[in-house]
Formats: C-alpha cells, sequence, structure tokens
C-alpha cells in the first residue's frame, strides 16, 4: 500500500539516537495530519541499532526496518530505502538528531508550491570549522561546476518527488549530488533554511578521508 511520504534514514551505529529519533518524528508529524512511513536503513551496524530499529517497529506501526548486509555507506543506504520507500515524496535526513524534523512540513509546504526538490540549508550549522571550511568549499565547486545552485549540498535534509530520485543510481558520497543528478532530468530546485544541532550521542561516523571522497566525486559527476 503507498502512502503519501516516506522518511528515508540512513543509520550506522546510532543506537543511542534510535528511539529518540523515532519520538521527534512522531511528536513533528501527528498521525491525523500526515500519512508517512519511516524507513530507518541500518548500514551494517556493529551496535544495538538493529535490535532497536526492530523495537521501533513494534511500537510504531509507521516504522520499517531495512538491514543491509556490510556497511555500504551513507549514499548507498539512501538509495536501499529509496528502493523500498511506498511515499509519493521521499524526504531524507541523518540519525543522530542534527536534522530537526519539525522542519519537514516546511519541506513538504515548498514541495505543494510545485517544486520537484526541496532542499535544506543548514544556515546555523552546529559542526566544527574543520568540517564547515571544507565543506564550503565543495559547495562553491559544486555549484559552479553543476550549474545547480545552492547554499547547502550536504545537508541530508531534503525532500523530493519520488519519480524523481528513485531512477538515479549512486554511490561513495554521491548524496550531496542528488539535485544536480535529478535537474539534468528537468526537476525543480530550491532550497529553504533548517535547524541543525550538534549531535548529542556518539560521534561522526567521517573523518578527513571524506574530504577527498568528496573533491574527487566532484572530478567523476564531471567527466
Ligand atoms: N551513516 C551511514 N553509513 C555510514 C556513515 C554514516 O548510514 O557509513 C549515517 C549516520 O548514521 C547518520 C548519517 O549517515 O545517520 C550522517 O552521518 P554522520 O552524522 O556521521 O555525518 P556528519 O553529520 O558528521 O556529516
Ligand atoms: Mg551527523
Amino acid at each position: 500500500m503507498g502512502c503519501d511520504l516516506s522518511i528515508v534514514i540512513p543509520v550506522y551505529n546510532e543506537e543511542e539516537s534510535v528511539g529518540a529519533l523515532v519520538r521527534a518524528i512522531s511528536r513533528a508529524l501527528p498521525a491525523r495530519d500526515f500519512d508517512y512511513e519511516i524507513l530507518l536503513v541500518d548500514d551494517g551496524s556493529s551496535d544495538g541499532t538493529w535490535k532497536l530499529i526492530e523495537k521501533a517497529k513494534c511500537e510504531h506501526e509507521r516504522v520499517r526496518g531495512i538491514k543491509l548486509r556490510c556497511n555500504y555507506g551513507q549514499t548507498s543506504a539512501m538509495v536501499a530505502g529509496f528502493d523500498h520507500a511506498r511515499g509519493d515524496v521521499i524526504v531524507t535526513m541523518d540519525a543522530d538528531l542534527q536534522n530537526d524534523p519539525a522542519d519537514i512540513p516546511l519541506l513538504l509546504g515548498k514541495m505543494k508550491e510545485g517544486y520537484d526538490i526541496v532542499s535544506g540549508w543548514r544556515v546555523n550549522r552546529q559542526d566544527h570549522q574543520s568540517r564547515v571550511l571544507p565543506s564550503k568549499a565543495a559547495n562553491y565547486l559544486i555549484s559552479l561546476s553543476t550549474g545547480v545552485h545552492l547554499h547547502d549540498y550536504g545537508c541530508s535534509l531534503k525532500a523530493y518527488r519520488a519519480d524523481c530520485i528513485k531512477s538515479i543510481k549512486a554511490y561513495g558520497e554521491m548524496h550531496r549530488f542528488f539535485p544536480a543528478l535529478a535537474s539534468m532530468t528537468g526537476a525543480r530546485i530550491t532550497e529553504v533554511p533548517v535547524r541543525h544541532h550538534a549531535r548529542k550521542f556518539g560521534a561522526s561516523k567521517y573523518g578527513f578521508d571524506r574530504i577527498f571522497k568528496v573533491f574527487s566525486d566532484i572530478f567523476a559527476i564531471n567527466l
């Protein structure tokens, strides 16, 4: 059975966040107002994440779980979620509560204006400068090289019309190029400022090596 909205969330070793995440989404999107499913994609976690996803499935009928055999990475976990999503609109976000589900209605409101993709823009980004500066350089280069002008390609909180995103094949760190790839097939794209919080539990899954991956993807995309 289909639904209006699928929320696709890659989850890698986030056992402390899963319960709070599902509760925060349920608070932000009351069942009487929104018809949605929450797709939690366990990207090969080695901690108790899958157990907590199963618990969330028992407690909330809207939660579905997908378990990947090993750690494929955030982009591939998103794509696995897209393959299973039943919604007409797909929202992606992170599992660690850095994105705020209270912003989802804002994204959906923009979709109703006729956009195919609405990208979040973390205006007050709560990450260390060592993350923010390389990201600014990447944003500049992606904007220059793709002609799709957004402030914050790396923000996971985005909304897509399902048929615009399901056909895109991606790997590596390429989720930040989804809007640019979709624009090649005529997708209408806009952005909205969204909230951003410091990570509460656990640690970032990325180190400096991601900077090289992102920049090599910029070159790969432009080949
Ligand atoms: N993630 C994933 N697979 C990975 C790395 C990360 O599914 O190999 C998930 C992670 O659990 C989180 C999201 O991707 O939900 C973003 O990761 P993280 O918060 O570590 O990135 P940052 O916010 O530091 O950029
Ligand atoms: Mg994070």
